[in-house]
């Protein structure tokens, strides 16, 4: 029985559980399971992972204070149409499965909101379980972009539970249960060179697989505390990449990389402009109407991923950044 969850703290200003400033309200409402302690697993940059020090309320650099399930079930009765979308997220702990499904039967029936699950990778009979409980999408976060870094970062190199081709046969299994509604994370700067995370983007979208990238952001009291953000532009170009990728103007194969670093888009100059000049590829990607806002930077800059489509001002910069 669901009696606590967490709930991302803009969430929480939009239901109206608390009072605070937002400088973009989110699209998507973002839950997170409640558990008592840590989670199972052991990822690298995560507050959450078992071998972590860092706040339990916080996942990358969002605070997500904890509110009783009835609040929240209610706040979505009265607050939900402000969403477009609801997300739950998961921690790996025991009964997962079955609290997830007990969240989406209870905010399915406060409101209608399409609901995506982010959550460990699971057994094709959970993922068949989680499907009749009303979740329209699914997401197996894979965040690293090879199996070495995966290793390092997730995996038993970390001291954590997960492998690579575990998460790609959960991801197989869930596209034939969800069809082309499952998605995954990767996460820029955990080691990779911009070639080997547009091989991944290019692997994961041949497979139909949807992306939601994101910028490796340290939080304070986890293994990369340490580590430095990605390089900006080296982010920009692989946004870019991934784009021209996902509309299926580009492949991998086309594009010519130097040093690890890419050159050529594989796309010809008017292309390319007509592209940029959407600024959509700048924007938060992932499950449609997610937009994330300053889930891995400050509002202040630098920023990763736009909120909403850059400003004529931010696309001076984002030109710049990319070159042209
Ligand atoms: S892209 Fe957004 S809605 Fe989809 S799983 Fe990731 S965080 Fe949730």
């Amino acid at each position: 029985m669901v009696d606590q969850v967490r709930i991302a703290f803009g969430t929480g200003i939009v239901l109206g559980l608390w009072r605070g400033q937002l400088a973009v309200a989110p699209t998507t409402a973002h839950l997170l399971t409640y558990y008592e302690g840590r989670c199972n697993a052991n990822c690298k940059f995560c507050p959450q992972a078992k071998g972590s020090r860092a706040d339990l309320r916080m996942l990358s650099r969002v605070v997500w204070p904890r509110c009783e399930f009835e609040r929240v079930i209610a706040a979505l009765r009265r607050n939900g149409g402000k969403f477009h979308r609801l997300c739950v997220q998961a921690v790996n702990h025991p009964n997962v499965i079955d609290d997830i499904c007990e969240i989406v039967t209870r905010v399915k029936e406060a409101c209608r909101l399409p609901i995506s699950v982010s959550c460990q990778p699971l057994k094709r009979p959970d993922i068949e379980k989680l499907a009749s409980s009303g979740a329209e999408r699914i997401s197996i976060a894979l965040d690293a972009a090879t199996p070495e870094i995966f290793d390092r970062i997730k995996g038993s190199a970390a001291g954590g539970p997960y492998r690579w081709h575990e998460h790609l046969r959960a991801l197989d299994d869930a596209k034939r249960v969800f069809g082309d509604r499952v998605s995954t994370h990767l996460i820029v700067g955990l080691g990779e060179t911009e070639q080997e995370m547009i091989e991944a983007i290019q692997f994961l979208h041949d497979r139909g697989i949807t992306i939601g990238l994101f910028a490796f952001k340290p939080i304070p009291n986890t293994p990369l505390a340490g580590r430095a953000q990605p390089d900006v532009l080296s982010y920009r170009r692989i946004q870019l990449a991934q784009y021209l990728i996902k509309q299926d103007l580009t492949d991998v194969k086309h594009m010519r990389f130097n040093n690890g670093l890419v050159v050529d888009f594989g796309v010809n100059p008017a292309t390319l402009q007509e592209v940029v000049d959407s600024r959509v590829p700048f924007m938060t990607s992932g499950c449609p109407n997610c937009n994330r806002p300053f889930y891995n930077e400050s509002p202040l800059g630098p920023m990763y991923n736009y909120p909403r489509r850059p400003t004529p001002s931010e696309m001076a910069t984002i030109r710049v950044q990319l070159g042209l």
